[in-house]
């Protein structure tokens, strides 16, 4: 007989599977859904079953969403910025960009999550975490300015930090800090919520200062007046007196120029980026210079 406990103890082999952690995320149901002229780029919108209310988040969070029939190799949700306001919430907005070629080597295999998302209509189901998260917020600092520098859609969280501002200002007439949006794409069709950021940039009370820039101008015919030449990047080393690194040598109309140049400042301005990881790479020790 052997006694089971002097027994050498093999190591145990784990068969168990790893938990999906789409079991874990809440239904909600794929609401509306538009189009840019860049149909590459989507604003939708998500809404609870019954109707009800999402939790409470902060500008400038994000949230995780998946779908049940996206490519079963890959179930992992994908964490989209919330772009519409806290102060609304029987529905959550994103602002997403179609993934064409997720492998980078021409094989134009779709992302797996935009990919999915494009296949759906509204009506259809969608997942979500209900716990939005992030540190991407205003609270974070007290500098009487925020300069807000974005390309495509890592605009989103700058839309919703706008639109819970002027909900602020347009109730008590009061603005907490300045915001200045710089949003460089690489065509004018690429401008998401241009509209709706140069309505509040058109009320002198509120402060808000929005520079669209398109770095492919040239060949650009939707480019217009009001718009800057450039990329996000090349926007923050012209305000910083820095050479380009991009093509198209930057250029800003002289108003939003001027207002720039006045605000950036590392006494009076906190900085944002987001979007591009190369523009942020870029930004980052050119702003450190100031
Ligand atoms: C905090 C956070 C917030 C985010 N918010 C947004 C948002 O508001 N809107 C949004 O469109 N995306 C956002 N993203 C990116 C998003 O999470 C996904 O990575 C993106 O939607 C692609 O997912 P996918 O499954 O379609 O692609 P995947 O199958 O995961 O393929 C990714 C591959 O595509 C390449 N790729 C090319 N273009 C992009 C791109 N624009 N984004 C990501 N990968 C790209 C990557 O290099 C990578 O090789 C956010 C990411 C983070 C970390």
């Amino acid at each position: 007989m052997s006694d089971a406990r002097s027994a050498p103890t093999k190591p145990r082999r784990t068969t168990r599977k790893r938990r999906d952690i789409r079991e874990r995320m809440e239904r909600a149901v794929l609401d509306r859904w538009e189009l840019l002229d860049d149909e590459d780029i989507a604003i939708f919108t998500i809404r609870r079953p019954d109707g009800s209310e999402f939790s409470s988040f902060e500008a400038g969070q994000y949230t995780m969403l998946a779908f049940w029939d996206q490519p079963a190799d890959d179930p992992r949700p994908r964490q989209l910025s919330i772009g519409s306001t806290p102060l609304d919430l029987d529905h959550l907005e994103f602002y997403v960009i179609l993934v064409r070629d997720a492998r980078e080597d021409g094989s134009n295999v779709p992302g797996v999550f935009t990919g999915t998302l494009w296949r759906h209509k509204p009506g259809d189901e969608i997942l979500y975490m209900p716990r939005p998260a992030g540190r991407f917020t205003l609270s974070r600092t007290s500098q009487p300015d925020a300069v807000c520098v974005a390309t495509g859609t890592g605009l989103a969280p700058f839309v919703s930090m706008a639109r819970t501002a002027w909900h602020a200002y347009k109730e008590t007439g009061q603005v907490e800090r300045r915001l200045t949006i710089v949003h460089g794409v690489s065509y004018a069709d690429q401008l998401g919520y241009k509209d709706e950021l140069e309505r509040m940039a058109a009320d002198p009370g509120f402060g808000l200062v929005y520079i669209p820039t398109v770095s492919r101008p040239d060949s650009d015919p939707n480019f217009a007046e009001g718009m800057g030449r450039g990329r996000a990047n090349d926007t923050v080393r012209l305000i910083c007196g820095k050479k380009m690194s991009g093509r198209v040598e930057p250029w800003l109309p002289d108003e939003p120029l001027a207002a720039l140049q006045e605000r950036l400042t590392p006494d009076g301005a906190a900085l944002y980026l987001c979007g591009n990881p190369e523009m942020i790479a870029d930004a980052i020790p050119v702003l450190a210079l100031l």
